[in-house]
Protein backbone atom coordinates (compact mmCIF):
# COMPACT_ATOMS: atom_id res chain seq x y z
CA UNK A 1 0.00 0.00 0.00
CA UNK A 2 1.60 3.74 -1.01
CA UNK A 3 -1.57 5.70 0.08
CA UNK A 4 -3.14 5.75 2.93
CA UNK A 5 -6.50 7.41 4.71
CA UNK A 6 -7.02 9.67 7.80
CA UNK A 7 -10.43 10.86 9.50
CA UNK A 8 -10.62 14.89 9.00
CA UNK A 9 -13.20 16.53 11.30
CA UNK A 10 -13.54 19.89 9.61
CA UNK A 11 -16.34 21.15 11.74
CA UNK A 12 -18.64 19.84 14.92
CA UNK A 13 -19.91 16.40 14.05
CA UNK A 14 -18.52 16.61 10.33
CA UNK A 15 -15.70 13.93 9.24
CA UNK A 16 -14.22 13.11 6.15
CA UNK A 17 -11.48 10.54 4.76
CA UNK A 18 -8.97 12.06 3.37
CA UNK A 19 -6.11 10.00 1.23
CA UNK A 20 -2.51 10.33 1.37
CA UNK A 21 0.61 9.13 0.08
CA UNK A 22 2.56 7.39 2.89
CA UNK A 23 5.18 9.21 4.37
CA UNK A 24 8.79 7.95 4.23
CA UNK A 25 9.82 8.35 8.45
CA UNK A 26 12.42 10.98 9.14
CA UNK A 27 15.34 9.20 11.27
CA UNK A 28 14.00 8.43 14.70
CA UNK A 29 10.27 8.61 13.79
CA UNK A 30 8.10 5.39 12.61
CA UNK A 31 5.55 5.16 10.41
CA UNK A 32 2.79 2.91 11.58
CA UNK A 33 -0.22 0.90 10.21
CA UNK A 34 -3.31 1.04 12.94
CA UNK A 35 -4.32 -2.65 14.12
CA UNK A 36 -7.58 -0.72 15.97
CA UNK A 37 -8.42 2.45 17.13
CA UNK A 38 -11.10 3.29 19.88
CA UNK A 39 -13.89 5.93 20.28
CA UNK A 40 -12.59 7.69 23.55
CA UNK A 41 -14.86 9.95 25.33
CA UNK A 42 -12.61 12.71 25.08
CA UNK A 43 -12.49 11.98 21.54
CA UNK A 44 -16.37 12.56 21.52
CA UNK A 45 -15.68 16.11 22.97
CA UNK A 46 -13.30 16.96 20.05
CA UNK A 47 -15.94 16.19 17.34
CA UNK A 48 -18.83 18.16 18.81
CA UNK A 49 -16.27 20.85 18.80
CA UNK A 50 -16.09 21.27 22.73
CA UNK A 51 -12.57 21.42 22.78
CA UNK A 52 -10.58 24.63 23.98
CA UNK A 53 -7.77 24.18 21.46
CA UNK A 54 -9.11 21.60 19.00
CA UNK A 55 -11.62 22.43 16.10
CA UNK A 56 -10.43 20.70 13.19
CA UNK A 57 -8.06 18.02 12.45
CA UNK A 58 -7.30 14.36 12.33
CA UNK A 59 -9.38 12.73 14.72
CA UNK A 60 -7.99 9.38 16.89
CA UNK A 61 -5.66 8.76 19.88
CA UNK A 62 -6.48 5.85 21.13
CA UNK A 63 -4.87 2.77 19.39
CA UNK A 64 -2.58 -0.09 18.66
CA UNK A 65 -0.36 0.31 16.23
CA UNK A 66 2.06 -2.08 14.17
CA UNK A 67 5.72 -0.53 12.70
CA UNK A 68 5.60 -0.16 9.01
CA UNK A 69 8.64 1.63 8.69
CA UNK A 70 11.21 3.28 10.69
CA UNK A 71 13.61 6.16 10.05
CA UNK A 72 17.05 4.88 10.83
CA UNK A 73 17.60 3.16 13.92
CA UNK A 74 14.56 3.42 16.24
CA UNK A 75 14.44 2.42 19.29
CA UNK A 76 11.33 2.64 21.84
CA UNK A 77 11.18 4.65 25.12
CA UNK A 78 12.58 1.62 27.30
CA UNK A 79 15.01 1.11 24.80
CA UNK A 80 14.06 -1.54 22.43
CA UNK A 81 15.00 -1.75 19.08
CA UNK A 82 11.95 -1.25 16.82
CA UNK A 83 11.71 -3.34 13.41
CA UNK A 84 8.86 -3.70 11.05
CA UNK A 85 6.11 -6.05 12.16
CA UNK A 86 6.43 -5.01 16.15
CA UNK A 87 3.05 -3.83 17.70
CA UNK A 88 3.58 -0.15 19.12
CA UNK A 89 1.57 1.83 21.46
CA UNK A 90 1.98 5.76 21.35
CA UNK A 91 1.83 7.96 24.11
CA UNK A 92 -1.07 10.25 22.38
CA UNK A 93 1.03 13.59 23.45
CA UNK A 94 3.87 14.64 22.48
CA UNK A 95 6.89 15.68 24.97
CA UNK A 96 8.68 18.09 23.39
CA UNK A 97 11.82 18.16 25.79
CA UNK A 98 12.06 21.99 25.48
CA UNK A 99 9.72 23.91 27.00
CA UNK A 100 9.21 25.01 30.54
CA UNK A 101 7.46 22.02 32.03
CA UNK A 102 9.50 19.56 30.15
CA UNK A 103 12.64 20.77 31.32
CA UNK A 104 11.09 20.41 35.05
CA UNK A 105 10.38 16.98 34.58
CA UNK A 106 6.66 17.30 34.21
CA UNK A 107 5.86 15.83 30.47
CA UNK A 108 2.42 15.43 30.77
CA UNK A 109 1.89 19.17 31.11
CA UNK A 110 4.41 19.69 27.73
CA UNK A 111 3.15 23.06 26.11
CA UNK A 112 3.65 21.58 22.79
CA UNK A 113 1.60 18.75 24.04
CA UNK A 114 -0.66 19.46 20.68
CA UNK A 115 1.79 19.77 18.01
CA UNK A 116 1.06 17.17 15.90
CA UNK A 117 -2.48 16.78 16.67
CA UNK A 118 -4.10 19.72 15.91
CA UNK A 119 -2.59 19.73 12.39
CA UNK A 120 -4.50 19.79 8.84
CA UNK A 121 -3.85 16.39 7.23
CA UNK A 122 -2.76 18.18 3.95
CA UNK A 123 0.26 19.23 6.48
CA UNK A 124 3.19 16.37 5.87
CA UNK A 125 3.35 13.60 6.93
CA UNK A 126 -0.53 13.91 7.24
CA UNK A 127 -1.16 11.06 9.48
CA UNK A 128 -1.93 12.76 12.67
CA UNK A 129 -4.18 11.21 14.26
CA UNK A 130 -4.98 7.25 15.04
CA UNK A 131 -8.33 7.05 12.98
CA UNK A 132 -7.06 6.44 9.54
CA UNK A 133 -5.03 3.04 8.10
CA UNK A 134 -1.88 4.83 9.46
CA UNK A 135 -0.09 6.56 12.07
CA UNK A 136 3.03 8.91 12.26
CA UNK A 137 5.04 8.81 15.43
CA UNK A 138 7.42 11.08 15.97
CA UNK A 139 10.68 11.07 17.72
CA UNK A 140 8.89 12.89 20.84
CA UNK A 141 6.38 11.11 21.46
CA UNK A 142 6.64 8.48 24.04
CA UNK A 143 6.22 4.56 22.25
CA UNK A 144 6.45 1.30 23.32
CA UNK A 145 6.61 -2.35 22.09
CA UNK A 146 4.01 -4.82 22.97
CA UNK A 147 4.35 -7.77 24.63
CA UNK A 148 3.32 -10.78 22.63
CA UNK A 149 1.19 -11.78 25.59
CA UNK A 150 -0.94 -9.18 25.80
CA UNK A 151 -4.55 -9.34 24.20
CA UNK A 152 -4.73 -6.51 21.20
CA UNK A 153 -8.31 -5.02 22.54
CA UNK A 154 -6.55 -4.60 25.73
CA UNK A 155 -3.34 -3.09 24.81
CA UNK A 156 -5.61 -0.94 22.50
CA UNK A 157 -6.76 1.06 25.27
CA UNK A 158 -3.14 1.52 27.11
CA UNK A 159 -2.18 4.41 26.17
CA UNK A 160 -5.79 6.49 27.39
CA UNK A 161 -7.06 5.36 30.38
CA UNK A 162 -5.30 2.67 31.81
CA UNK A 163 -1.97 5.23 31.70
CA UNK A 164 -4.35 7.60 32.83
CA UNK A 165 -5.43 5.50 35.91
CA UNK A 166 -1.94 4.26 37.04
CA UNK A 167 -0.62 7.81 36.47
CA UNK A 168 -3.86 9.64 39.19
CA UNK A 169 -3.55 6.79 41.66
CA UNK A 170 0.36 6.95 41.75
CA UNK A 171 -0.27 10.57 42.41
CA UNK A 172 -2.46 10.28 45.25
CA UNK A 173 -0.20 7.71 46.58
CA UNK A 174 -2.68 4.94 47.37
CA UNK A 175 -1.70 1.97 49.67
CA UNK A 176 -2.84 -1.41 50.52
CA UNK A 177 -6.05 -1.87 52.98
CA UNK A 178 -6.77 2.08 52.12
CA UNK A 179 -10.55 2.83 51.25
CA UNK A 180 -10.94 3.75 47.70
CA UNK A 181 -14.01 5.49 46.31
CA UNK A 182 -14.99 5.52 42.40
CA UNK A 183 -17.46 8.18 41.36
CA UNK A 184 -18.35 7.18 37.92
CA UNK A 185 -17.62 3.11 36.31
CA UNK A 186 -16.95 4.79 32.92
CA UNK A 187 -13.79 3.52 30.87
CA UNK A 188 -11.53 5.63 33.64
CA UNK A 189 -13.58 4.06 36.94
CA UNK A 190 -13.30 0.41 35.76
CA UNK A 191 -9.28 0.97 35.22
CA UNK A 192 -9.08 2.58 38.20
CA UNK A 193 -11.17 -0.55 40.38
CA UNK A 194 -8.36 -2.83 38.78
CA UNK A 195 -5.45 -0.73 39.26
CA UNK A 196 -6.81 0.14 43.05
CA UNK A 197 -7.51 -3.63 43.65
CA UNK A 198 -4.31 -4.56 42.34
CA UNK A 199 -2.35 -2.44 44.66
CA UNK A 200 -4.43 -3.82 47.58
CA UNK A 201 -6.92 -1.17 48.39
CA UNK A 202 -10.78 -1.85 49.34
CA UNK A 203 -12.98 -0.65 46.41
CA UNK A 204 -16.26 1.13 45.98
CA UNK A 205 -17.79 1.76 42.80
CA UNK A 206 -20.60 4.44 42.49
CA UNK A 207 -22.39 4.44 39.10
CA UNK A 208 -26.57 4.71 38.23
CA UNK A 209 -26.55 2.18 35.63
CA UNK A 210 -26.76 -1.65 37.02
CA UNK A 211 -25.34 -3.01 33.96
CA UNK A 212 -22.11 -0.81 34.43
CA UNK A 213 -21.97 -1.27 38.43
CA UNK A 214 -22.12 -5.30 37.31
CA UNK A 215 -19.25 -4.87 35.22
CA UNK A 216 -17.40 -2.94 38.31
CA UNK A 217 -17.62 -5.72 40.22
CA UNK A 218 -15.76 -7.71 37.03
CA UNK A 219 -13.20 -4.99 37.48
CA UNK A 220 -12.63 -5.73 41.32
CA UNK A 221 -14.96 -3.67 43.19
CA UNK A 222 -15.84 -5.17 46.25
CA UNK A 223 -19.12 -2.87 47.31
CA UNK A 224 -21.15 -0.78 44.70
CA UNK A 225 -23.59 1.88 45.43
CA UNK A 226 -26.07 2.13 42.76
CA UNK A 227 -27.40 5.78 42.62
CA UNK A 228 -31.21 4.51 41.78
CA UNK A 229 -30.78 2.98 44.97
CA UNK A 230 -29.22 5.57 46.93
CA UNK A 231 -31.00 8.66 45.93
CA UNK A 232 -29.81 11.50 47.43
CA UNK A 233 -25.92 12.52 48.22
CA UNK A 234 -26.83 12.23 51.84
CA UNK A 235 -27.73 8.15 51.27
CA UNK A 236 -24.47 7.67 49.38
CA UNK A 237 -22.93 9.81 52.35
CA UNK A 238 -23.80 7.74 54.53
CA UNK A 239 -23.56 4.14 52.90
CA UNK A 240 -19.62 5.27 52.01
CA UNK A 241 -19.65 5.48 55.84
CA UNK A 242 -21.57 2.50 56.74
CA UNK A 243 -18.87 0.56 54.54
CA UNK A 244 -15.38 2.57 56.31
CA UNK A 245 -16.76 1.89 59.77
CA UNK A 246 -17.66 5.04 60.27
CA UNK A 247 -14.59 7.15 58.95
CA UNK A 248 -15.57 8.05 55.32
CA UNK A 249 -13.11 7.07 52.27
CA UNK A 250 -9.14 7.15 52.36
CA UNK A 251 -9.32 8.13 48.64
CA UNK A 252 -11.68 9.45 46.18
CA UNK A 253 -11.97 9.41 42.55
CA UNK A 254 -13.82 11.64 40.44
CA UNK A 255 -14.37 10.02 36.97
CA UNK A 256 -17.78 11.01 35.93
CA UNK A 257 -17.58 14.21 34.11
CA UNK A 258 -20.33 15.49 36.24
CA UNK A 259 -19.54 19.03 38.29
CA UNK A 260 -22.03 18.27 40.98
CA UNK A 261 -19.68 14.78 41.71
CA UNK A 262 -17.13 17.11 43.03
CA UNK A 263 -19.16 18.19 45.86
CA UNK A 264 -20.13 14.76 46.88
CA UNK A 265 -16.48 13.30 46.20
CA UNK A 266 -15.77 15.73 49.67
CA UNK A 267 -18.61 14.30 51.54
CA UNK A 268 -17.43 10.45 50.85
CA UNK A 269 -14.21 10.94 52.18
CA UNK A 270 -13.25 10.90 56.08
CA UNK A 271 -10.73 12.96 57.52
CA UNK A 272 -7.06 13.54 55.90
CA UNK A 273 -8.80 12.31 52.56
CA UNK A 274 -6.91 12.73 49.27
CA UNK A 275 -9.02 13.41 46.18
CA UNK A 276 -8.45 12.73 42.86
CA UNK A 277 -10.47 14.59 40.02
CA UNK A 278 -9.43 13.86 36.58
CA UNK A 279 -13.50 13.36 35.29
CA UNK A 280 -13.76 16.44 34.15
CA UNK A 281 -11.96 17.79 31.15
CA UNK A 282 -13.75 20.31 29.31
CA UNK A 283 -13.70 24.25 30.88
CA UNK A 284 -17.35 25.70 31.04
CA UNK A 285 -19.49 24.03 33.33
CA UNK A 286 -19.53 25.08 37.27
CA UNK A 287 -20.18 23.17 40.72
CA UNK A 288 -20.99 24.62 43.73
CA UNK A 289 -18.44 23.47 46.96
CA UNK A 290 -19.02 23.63 50.12
CA UNK A 291 -15.19 24.70 51.30
CA UNK A 292 -15.58 24.92 54.45
CA UNK A 293 -16.64 21.63 54.93
CA UNK A 294 -13.79 20.02 53.12
CA UNK A 295 -11.14 22.35 54.88
CA UNK A 296 -12.73 20.95 58.27
CA UNK A 297 -11.62 17.59 57.15
CA UNK A 298 -8.43 18.54 55.77
CA UNK A 299 -9.15 16.87 52.21
CA UNK A 300 -5.70 17.13 49.78
CA UNK A 301 -7.35 17.50 46.26
CA UNK A 302 -5.35 16.36 43.07
CA UNK A 303 -6.52 16.94 39.63
CA UNK A 304 -4.56 15.86 36.84
CA UNK A 305 -5.15 15.33 33.25
CA UNK A 306 -2.72 13.44 30.52
CA UNK A 307 0.19 11.38 32.43
CA UNK A 308 3.95 11.12 33.16
CA UNK A 309 4.60 9.56 29.33
CA UNK A 310 6.63 6.44 31.21
CA UNK A 311 3.25 5.58 33.03
CA UNK A 312 2.64 3.99 29.16
CA UNK A 313 4.83 1.43 29.91
CA UNK A 314 3.50 0.60 33.59
CA UNK A 315 0.28 0.16 31.76
CA UNK A 316 1.53 -2.72 29.63
CA UNK A 317 3.39 -3.94 32.67
CA UNK A 318 0.29 -4.28 34.30
CA UNK A 319 -1.73 -5.80 31.58
CA UNK A 320 0.88 -8.75 31.02
CA UNK A 321 0.80 -9.41 34.84
CA UNK A 322 -2.96 -8.97 35.57
CA UNK A 323 -5.03 -8.85 32.03
CA UNK A 324 -6.30 -11.94 32.08
CA UNK A 325 -7.67 -11.46 35.22
CA UNK A 326 -10.34 -8.63 34.43
CA UNK A 327 -12.29 -8.58 31.06
CA UNK A 328 -10.83 -6.17 28.92
CA UNK A 329 -10.81 -7.28 26.01
CA UNK A 330 -14.84 -7.18 26.68
CA UNK A 331 -14.72 -3.09 27.10
CA UNK A 332 -14.66 -3.05 23.21
CA UNK A 333 -17.99 -3.92 22.52
CA UNK A 334 -18.80 -2.86 18.59
CA UNK A 335 -16.04 -2.50 15.72
CA UNK A 336 -16.44 -0.43 12.63
CA UNK A 337 -14.47 -0.51 9.41
CA UNK A 338 -12.35 2.30 8.74
CA UNK A 339 -15.25 3.90 6.24
CA UNK A 340 -17.63 3.46 8.50
CA UNK A 341 -15.74 6.11 11.09
CA UNK A 342 -19.14 8.61 10.94
CA UNK A 343 -21.26 5.55 12.48
CA UNK A 344 -18.76 4.84 15.45
CA UNK A 345 -18.53 8.13 16.24
CA UNK A 346 -22.30 8.60 16.27
CA UNK A 347 -23.47 5.28 17.74
CA UNK A 348 -20.97 6.29 20.47
CA UNK A 349 -22.03 9.91 20.85
CA UNK A 350 -25.34 8.49 21.29
CA UNK A 351 -24.41 5.74 23.91
CA UNK A 352 -25.82 3.03 21.74
CA UNK A 353 -22.66 1.35 22.32
CA UNK A 354 -20.18 1.62 25.06
CA UNK A 355 -16.61 1.46 23.31
CA UNK A 356 -16.58 1.29 19.44
CA UNK A 357 -13.30 0.44 17.94
CA UNK A 358 -11.88 0.82 14.39
CA UNK A 359 -10.41 -1.51 12.04
CA UNK A 360 -8.68 -0.98 8.65
CA UNK A 361 -10.29 -3.53 6.30
ZN1 LIG B 1 -8.83 8.70 25.32
ZN1 LIG C 1 7.54 20.29 26.34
Amino acid sequence: MTIGQVTYLDGPESVQLKAYDLPAPDDGDVLAEIVRANVCGSELHIWRGEHPHIDNGVLGHEALCRVVETGGEVRDSAGNMLSAGDLIVPAYFATCGECVQCGRGNHQYCENAYKYWSRSPDEWPHFHGTFGTHYYVHEDQYMYRVPPDIDETAAAAANCALSQVIHGLDEVQVTMDETVVIQGAGGLGLNAAAVATEIGAETIVVDGVAKRLERAREFGADHTIDLTEYDTVEARRDRVHELTDGLGADVAVEVTGVPAALDEGFQLLGKGGRYLVMGNIIPGKEATIDPGRAVRKSINVTMTMRYAPTRLNDALTFLSKHGDDYPFGELVDASYPLSDVDSALRDSANREVTRATLVTE
